[in-house]
């Protein structure tokens, strides 16, 4: 299999997923869980701040980070199908492209 039918498989699977957790759970629970998640982000990364200059618990951290981004970016891929992927990604462009006029200034 090509690694362009593959990675187009997994796409379908995840959608699928997506799609089948609206329906299990519901919006509302999903937002919820969007903002359990971003709190958990936001408690990590504190850490990491707090805790700069710290090697020791820099591995352990750094793995809870990655963790709790897959987690964030799991939930935003649903809020994307609940309040609508096309609106984002055309917010997305006029926010990099004012973000790309900022760099330039
Ligand atoms: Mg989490």
């Amino acid at each position: 299999m090509s690694y362009m039918s593959e990675l187009d498989r997994e796409m379908r699977q995840f959608d699928d997923m997506i799609r089948k957790a609206r329906l299990k759970y519901g919006d509302k629970e999903q937002m919820l869980k969007a903002v359990e998640e971003m709190s958990e982000l936001t408690v990590e990364l504190m850490n990491w701040v707090l805790n700069d200059g710290n090697p020791k618990v820099h591995l352990d951290l750094f793995k809870r980070i990655i963790d709790e981004i897959a987690d964030v970016q799991i939930m935003m891929a649903q809020m994307g199908a609940i309040f609508g992927d096309e609106y984002v990604a055309a917010r997305r462009v006029e926010k990099i492209e004012r973000f790309a006029l900022m760099l330039l200034k």
